[in-house]
């Protein structure tokens, strides 16, 4: 008997994730439209410099998702990220900010969990995928932007953001409202070691949200300082559509008064403008449409957490199993 087709929209967690679940069921094709996997879980890489400018970490709270990742602790690609925590206040003045669970992240680089998790998938990187047509003979044929024809398939997955899957799915797609917040991603590349005693600040009271230093996390380089700044919600908003250069410079500036440290010595500096970077307020609802077979999932379907969006995909995959 030949199995069902499902079309996967997305290689980051999710889609990875549903790909494995699904793959033994049916002939599952992966479509991305970066050049490589790990969606939000990315790196920048540039020289000596290694920058997770999506996710910095996650937590394991739930007992499903501590088994999945026990394999990936045991040969250290997944490993605690360790260090001191501090907040900064808007004037430079720092205090101690206590981590109360183990902070993971995947090694040596934030993308290299779903690059190991992909193994063995099919998956076609550098294709989007255009809005789709409406069904053929009860199947969907899809096409990139170009035109080009992508295949016939029984079932379509999107995980992308919220608007990015209604433009695919059109009004079938009926929890298009979940707004995301956009978020600024500060990449400072220093050609000599972190010699502070924080790995990490939350920052308060300033356009800068957080610094990470991702040159302390496991197995990254830390003869050089690769960091990372992420801006406030309210004031990325505010500034979204902003020069960009004028953005880089703001936010620059800011890191420098916070931390005494002379941004113009950075070897590195880029900005990454994420659209979609966190949910504002989730829905809490996969969308499942069994009568169209489409169905949907990320984190605006529950939490922006990479457990959280794990467990979604994990269920969703299980629905869809149900009812191919
Ligand atoms: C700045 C930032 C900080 C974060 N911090 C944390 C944190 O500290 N801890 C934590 O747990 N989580 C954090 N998150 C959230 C976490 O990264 C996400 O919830 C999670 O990675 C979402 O995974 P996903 O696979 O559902 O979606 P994504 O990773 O967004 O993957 C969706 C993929 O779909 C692709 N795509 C979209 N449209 C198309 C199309 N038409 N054709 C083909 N491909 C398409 C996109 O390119 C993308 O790769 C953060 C996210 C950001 C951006």
């Amino acid at each position: 008997m030949t199995k069902p087709r499902i079309a996967i929209i997305g290689a980051g967690i999710s889609g990875i994730i549903l790909a494995r679940e699904l793959q033994n069921i049916a002939d599952v094709k992966v479509f991305e439209k970066s050049r490589g996997v790990g969606g939000r879980m990315s790196t920048r890489y540039a020289e000596q410099f290694a920058f997770d400018h999506g996710a910095q970490c996650f937590t394991a709270r739930s007992k499903a998702f501590q088994r999945f990742l026990q394999p990936f602790i045991v040969s250290n690609d997944v490993a605690p990220w360790l260090g001191k925590a501090v907040n900064i206040d808007n004037d430079g003045t720092i205090s101690p900010r206590f981590w109360f669970e183990t902070h993971l992240v995947a090694a040596p680089n934030m993308n290299s969990l779903c690059k190991k998790l992909a193994v063995g998938l099919d998956i076609a990187s550098g294709v989007e995928v255009a809005p789709l047509q409406e069904k053929q003979h009860d199947k969907w044929h899809l096409q990139d932007k170009a035109g080009a024809d992508l295949g016939v398939y029984d079932f379509v997955i999107s995980t992308a953001p919220p608007i990015q899957t209604t433009n695919l799915f059109g009004a079938k797609f009926n929890v298009a409202e979940v707004a995301m917040q956009p978020c600024y991603a500060l990449m400072l590349g220093f050609n000599k070691k972190w010699d502070r005693d924080w790995i990490f600040a939350k920052v308060r009271n300033n356009p800068i949200k957080l610094i990470a230093i991702n040159s302390s996390k496991p197995a990254r380089n830390n003869e050089a300082t690769s960091l990372v700044i992420h801006t406030r919600d309210a004031w990325t908003k505010e500034n979204l559509e902003r020069d960009q250069k004028e953005v880089e410079e703001i936010l620059c500036q800011n890191f420098s008064q916070l931390t005494k440290i002379d941004y113009q010595e950075a070897a590195y500096k880029s900005l990454h403008r994420w659209r979609y970077a966190l949910v504002d307020e989730t829905k809490n609802e996969t969308f499942f449409d069994a009568q169209n077979k489409l169905a949907a999932t990320s984190d605006w379907s529950t939490n922006s957490r990479v457990e959280d969006v794990w467990i979604a995909a994990m269920n969703l995959a299980k629905l869809v199993k149900s009812n191919l």
